[in-house]
């Protein structure tokens, strides 16, 4: 006699699982909605159902997002090249703007080097499974980006004997001791790199990078920032936080970054640092070998806002985005909210419990002004908070706007 197991369908299995999944994220309040922007991002954005609202969540610090110039050179990108490379960078993929914004970038950054990816977190992906070999040893902060994270992850996967660690967010004397472990270690025979966020997300506080310069020298590694947050906001030049320390960009071996963010806002990434680093990831990075090239158009509106902010006398965006955040965080403390301290564009407001960030977010949108609350997983539990960002676009009334809505929700 033969039984038959009736077993479901794979279509039947994942539906189920997939709604109950969805389910327990609506029931914990995780579930996120995706408002939709019906016009340019600036400093007021076309919200759906709400109309015109002050944008205080976006990484548009610079303004450039919609900067008629930038939008100008994007056209003009696609006038001239049309809208699709249509193939990756080592086959037809690479047109003369790629040439011309991997210029630009190295130029910016005082580089050998410099090359795009569609995304930072390609750039990202690209640079530890690339450039790291057995015996190698990658050591990263604890609350380093994403696709950081997910870059060693992959690295140790697809490369045996690669080692990871990972140090206590900013302690110097937990990387120290780690950097001493490795010496020890018969199997850490190759170099040692150390990655950080310049800027980081969610707490928008710095890394301390002369410190971990120093411990760098001492061990002989190298240092990858990824200034994603950084560039365009930091230093007196928008260089990024390793001129706010006021450090050469030499002491710095890798910088990645983002074109999404202050440069321009499209889309894009890049690495920048040594020529023989670069041509390793152009010859063997996995995201530029089997993947489109970034977008011509990006590649010229983003180039455009690189000249941009070099170009600017006595760098007059970075400037008014610093006296914006300046303000902010005054008017912030002054209207009796726990802002968190630090020299970066994020103000992150404390309101401890998840379900309070997500309430006031939407009041907040409801009285006109556009700020996402983050919880818990994203943030540790009891540290839920709104983030505000701060743009060179915003003007006084922006910020005073904001603030006032703060005050309404406190009398709520
Ligand atoms: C935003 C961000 C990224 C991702 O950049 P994309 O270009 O949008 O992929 C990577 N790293 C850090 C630190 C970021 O803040």
């Amino acid at each position: 006699m033969t039984t038959t197991t009736s077993r479901q369908s794979g279509i039947e299995v994942f539906e189920e699982r997939s709604a109950a999944i969805i389910k327990q994220l609506e029931q914990s309040g995780q579930l996120k909605t995706l408002q939709m922007i019906e016009g340019p991002m600036d400093a007021n954005v076309r919200v759906r159902g709400y109309g015109e609202v002050v944008c205080f969540c976006s990484n548009n610090y610079l303004g450039l997002a919609n900067h008629p110039e930038v939008n100008a050179a994007g056209i003009e990108g696609i006038k001239k090249y049309g809208a699709g490379t249509a193939s990756v960078r080592f086959i037809g993929g690479t047109f003369t703007p790629h040439e011309t914004i991997e210029k630009t970038l190295a130029k910016f950054y005082g580089v050998e080097a410099a090359y795009t990816f569609t995304s930072c977190w390609n750039a990202n992906e690209a640079i530890f499974p690339t450039l790291c070999e057995p015996g190698d040893l990658v050591i990263s902060d604890e609350l380093n980006h994403a696709s950081i994270i997910d870059s060693i992850r992959l690295m140790t996967t697809i490369k045996k004997g690669v080692h990871k660690a990972v140090f206590k967010h900013s302690d110097l004397g937990v990387l120290r001791s780690v950097l001493e472990a490795s010496r020890a270690n018969p199997e850490v025979t190759g170099a040692i790199w150390v990655v950080t966020d310049g800027v980081f997300s969610m707490e928008g506080d710095i890394a301390d990078l002369p410190g971990l310069r120093k411990l760098c020298d001492e061990f002989g590694a190298l240092l990858v920032v990824d200034d994603s947050h950084g560039t365009g906001v930091m230093g007196k030049t928008g260089r990024g936080t390793h001129e706010h320390f006021g450090m050469k960009r030499s002491q710095i071996d890798f910088i990645t970054g983002t074109l999404g963010k202050a440069l321009g806002g499209a889309a894009g990434g890049y690495v920048a640092g040594p020529r023989n680093g670069i041509e390793l990831l152009i010859q063997r990075g996995r995201p530029t070998l089997f993947s489109n090239a970034l977008p011509v158009s990006v590649a010229c509106s983003a180039n455009k806002a690189i000249e941009l902010l070099m170009q600017e006398p006595k760098a007059g965006r970075v400037v008014r985005l610093r006296e914006n955040v300046a303000y902010a965080r005054a008017e912030i403390k002054k209207a009796g909210f726990d802002v968190l301290e630090s020299p970066t564009a994020i103000c992150p407001i404390i309101v401890h419990d998840t379900a309070r960030a997500i309430a006031m977010s939407k009041k907040l949108l409801e009285l006109g002004v556009y700020v996402i609350g983050f919880g818990y997983p994203v943030v540790p539990e009891g540290h839920a908070r709104l983030r505000v960002q701060i743009s060179a676009a915003h003007a006084r009334e922006h910020v005073d706007k904001l603030v006032s809505a703060l005050k309404t929700l406190k009398k709520v």
